[in-house]
């Protein structure tokens, strides 16, 4: 299975991609994730780029994302399948996916809608375990216990420095411009198809959401 979940910034990807990945034993890949690690080093100029673009919310180029995109899929982990979050994010880069789209095999496209009023709230209140990446919310979806990850019980949390209020302005800007109209193209019959696309209701809570997503893929791949 060959899975990409679109969505704007806070839809819920990276939680539902890390579910799919659990059930279905293929590898959840992040770009952001990528080049979160990528920008990690601070004597490197390049890395200081990178991490200077993802702190104005902005896309890095496509001739770099490219080179991360093909670098992890040529990893042995991803022959039988893979699920992208974050990636394509605009019209350039769903051309390079078709050419990854291999015909045979199964090429789903999902769509996690998620009204703009509730997105907002998302990103402000994110925050994950340092230890397990697990993604908490200080709004909707806290830690049972306060201060202890429910999955790994570590006690280290991390906020994302891009989910400030004005970044977030600028990463859904990006999103208007950049990755819906991508979208309405997946979307659109007119375009030589390769794939399946399905459009999920993000709005609910993170079970719901987790449990439609199953039922599609399992009447996917009987
Ligand atoms: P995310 O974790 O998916 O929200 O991505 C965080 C940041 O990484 C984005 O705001 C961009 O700066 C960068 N990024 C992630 N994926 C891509 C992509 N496919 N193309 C360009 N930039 C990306």
């Amino acid at each position: 299975m060959h899975i990409v979940i679109l969505g704007a910034p806070g839809a819920g990807k990276g939680t539902q991609a890390q579910l799919i990945s659990t059930r279905y034993n293929i590898p959840a890949i992040s770009t952001g994730d990528l080049l979160r690690i990528a920008a990690s080093n601070p004597n490197d100029d390049l890395s200081s780029r990178i991490a200077n673009t993802i702190g104005q919310g902005i896309l890095v180029s496509n001739d770099l994302i490219i080179q991360v995109i093909r670098k992890r899929l040529s990893m042995d982990d991803c022959k039988n399948g893979f699920i992208l979050d974050g990636f394509p994010r605009s019209l350039e880069q769903a051309k390079l996916m078709n050419e990854i789209f291999s015909d045979g095999n199964q090429n789903i496209v999902m769509h996690i809608e998620v009204k703009k009023d509730i997105l907002l709230q998302r990103l402000l209140g994110r925050f994950s375990c340092k230890s397990c990446g697990t993604i908490y919310n200080k709004f909707f979806l806290n830690t049972t216990k306060e201060g202890t990850c429910d999955v790994c019980e570590g006690t280290n949390f991390v906020y994302r420095n891009d989910d400030d209020e004005q970044i977030i302005r600028n990463r859904m800007n990006v999103y208007e411009a950049e990755t819906k109209p991508m979208i309405e193209y997946y979307e659109s019959e007119q375009n030589d198809r390769n794939y399946s696309f399905v459009t999920f209701n993000g709005g609910q809570s993170v079970n719901s959401l987790s449990s439609d997503i199953q039922e599609y893929l399992d009447n996917f791949i009987k």
